[in-house]
């Protein structure tokens, strides 16, 4: 089980498509270990495209690093069988911790489906995920600014209260910029009776087109004074990075001197960025 001692850090990676990155990724999260992390996550491509090695790189990741991990998993586009399967494989490979996800359909749209008998959503996935493997610890997504596909902010905070009490043991944010979103969204989930804890999902900002790029695509709002000092960097990659790192320390300080339970990063497989927030932080 994911320990929750206070207050703990975690880093999101992906499965590397190259044996060159596959070899650099391995190299950076050995040399993370150093920050102690509670554990690391290890993404699902989009529409599920890299299922097998995301469970592959979380066993290598747990067995020869040493470091406790959470897979991955989405639902999207698979059939009930192909899902135990899954599930079984999680097992097999001796991890206990998975996100479960619905995940978002792959960019040109073409495997979005849903094939008889298979999940329409998350909770669909949990339920099946608690029916197969009632050990694991199960951990869900949840949209402080509002799930970018459903407006009724109460609706989707109701649909996530179904989510938890079908078996969710913690929730883990999606980014966000501005901690009045965070707390705002802890205090919702409460007055609904959502008692998991919940851990705010932190990406430092490296690039500003991507960032831009991100935002659009999860819903998240970039604030004025921020996406103004980003700007005025230009093409200057080390002043980003350097913005950046200093936004996401004040957020993560005041989200822990607040009471939040954690930290998770969002990476993109780059460690400067987290590594300098992590120091700071200490
Ligand atoms: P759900 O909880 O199923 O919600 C999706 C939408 O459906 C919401 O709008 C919700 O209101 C609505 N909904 C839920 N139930 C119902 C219902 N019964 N009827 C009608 N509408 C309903 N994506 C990937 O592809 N791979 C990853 O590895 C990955 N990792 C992520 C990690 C984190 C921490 C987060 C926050 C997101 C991650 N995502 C990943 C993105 C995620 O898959 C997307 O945000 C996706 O759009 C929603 O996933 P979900 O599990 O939150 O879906």
């Amino acid at each position: 089980m994911l320990e929750s001692g206070s207050p703990l850090f975690s880093f999101e990676y992906f499965p590397p498509k190259t044996a060159k990155g596959e070899r650099k990724l391995f190299d950076t999260i050995r040399a993370m270990k150093s920050l102690k992390p509670a554990f690391v996550s290890i993404t699902c491509g989009a529409a599920g495209t890299t299922r097998a090695r995301t469970v592959e790189w979380a066993e290598r990741i747990k067995n020869d690093i040493g470091l406790q991990v959470l897979v991955h998993l989405t639902c999207l586009g698979m059939t009930r069988h192909e899902l135990v399967d899954a599930i079984r494989a999680v097992r097999s490979a001796g991890l206990s911790n998975i996100l479960a996800l619905r995940g978002d359909p792959a960019q040109d749209g073409s495997e979005f489906g849903h094939p008889e008998g298979g999940c329409k959503y998350a909770i669909d996935l949990i339920q099946i995920i608690r029916d197969v493997y009632p050990e694991a610890c199960v951990v869900g997504a949840c949209y402080p600014e509002g799930h970018v596909e459903e407006a009724d902010k109460q609706l989707d905070l109701d649909r996530l209260k179904a989510k938890c009490d079908t078996g969710l043991d913690v929730l883990i944010t999606q980014l966000f910029f501005e901690n009045r979103h965070y707390f705002e969204f802890v205090s919702r989930a409460r007055d609904a009776g959502i008692q998991q804890q919940i851990i705010p999902g932190i990406m430092p900002v490296t690039n500003l087109k991507q960032i831009e790029k991100f935002t659009r695509m999860c819903g998240a709002t970039i604030p004025p004074e921020l996406l103004t000092k980003l700007e005025a960097c230009g093409d200057d990659s080390e002043a980003v990075l350097a913005v950046g790192v200093e936004h996401a320390t004040v957020q993560c300080r005041d989200l822990i001197d607040r009471g939040a339970p954690g930290l998770h990063f969002y990476t993109l497989n780059k460690s400067p960025a987290t590594r300098m927030i992590v120091e700071n932080l200490k």
